[in-house]
């Protein structure tokens, strides 16, 4: 099933979104460091502020913590060059070894520069992403030259397993030296691999691509999924302090409070299709019926929303739970 929707999500993709142009180009990207805390970093692309707060697609973001006996990063980016950008950035931040690289979840923009990292770093994964890249690489890296284009460093990205695995459910914490990093598993948020890492002292968690970035950004139900996601984007949002910071999947770091706006996104779109499937309505119906215009300004709502959030919606909505 999830591998029916992946093929799904791309078909649609690649009819609609991404037709000529990527919607963010691998060999562009700037990749910038910003300090949240001490020894804690955001990196993001250089002009994702302003795509966050126009309702632009930003490039994915990455992170940075370090403590007294080395550094964790979180996502290894795209390609060899954006994932040599995160390096230079981590050097920059510190001169101590980098220990250990979490991958937030099997996306290619998030764990393909696993490869290039230093011989010393250890992965850390899922278990469902150790097992989808393990098994289905090449449809992914497909799924993904489709969307990012031909000569963005794709081409290349061969499998590197994973030192340390997460499994389902769990939670794993390491420690760099004065500084504990927590990786849980909240539950399926969007690919059923997904790790947020979270930095108590700091109160800073990056969430990957379950956030894509804030309001008016939208979650991207590509594997389904719709009522175990909200579930776990409340646990998320109740495990929180109240001034947590939340660096996203794609941008510039948010407020405990500003993930209300994906919640409420999610709940809506559960009420309104639930109401739409007791009136009887088939799925092409509920797209028509579902409009949600309180929810628009995303650059990518009308395929994000139109064909895959609502779609995905009325399936989990209609099958039944085992
Ligand atoms: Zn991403």
């Amino acid at each position: 099933m999830r591998t029916f929707l992946h093929i799904t999500a791309s078909l649609l993709l690649s009819a609609t979104a991404y037709a000529a142009e990527p919607i963010w180009d691998g060999n562009k990207v700037n990749m910038i460091s910003e300090k949240l805390a001490t020894d804690v970093y955001a990196f993001y692309a250089d002009n994702a502020r302003e795509l966050n707060a126009s309702g632009g697609a930003a490039a994915t973001s990455s992170g940075l913590i370090v403590g007294s006996r080395g550094a964790l990063l979180v996502d290894t980016m795209l390609n060899k060059r954006l994932n040599a950008q995160v390096q230079a950035l981590t050097r920059k931040a510190t001169k101590l070894p980098l220990l250990y690289a979490v991958n937030t979840s099997a996306h290619g923009d998030h764990s393909y520069g696993n490869m290039y990292l230093p011989a010393q770093t250890r992965v850390i994964q899922h278990a469902h992403t150790q097992n989808f890249i393990a098994t289905s690489l090449d449809a992914d890296k497909a799924f993904m030259l489709k969307n990012f284009g031909d000569g963005r460093g794709i081409e290349e990205i061969h499998a590197h397993p994973a030192d340390l695995i997460v499994p389902a459910g769990g939670k794993i914490v390491v420690d760099l030296g004065g500084k504990q990093v927590e990786i849980i598993d909240f539950g399926f948020a969007q690919t059923g691999g997904d790790l947020f890492v979270w930095e108590p002292a700091s109160r800073v968690m990056w969430a990957g691509n379950p956030v894509i970035a804030k309001k008016p950004a939208l979650p991207w139900l590509l594997d389904g999924h719709l009522v175990e996601t909200l579930e776990t984007m409340r646990k998320v949002y109740d495990f929180l302090p109240s001034d947590a910071r939340i660096v996203p999947g794609h941008g510039v770091a948010l407020s405990r409070e500003d993930l209300k706006w994906h919640i409420n996104y999610l709940a809506t779109i559960e009420q309104n299709v639930r109401a739409a499937i007791t009136e009887g309505l088939s799925q092409e119906e509920t797209v028509r019926r579902v409009t949600m215009p309180d929810y628009r300004g995303y650059v990518l709502f009308d395929w994000v929303h139109n064909s895959l959030n609502v779609p995905a919606a009325y399936k989990d909505l209609t099958t039944p739970k085992q």
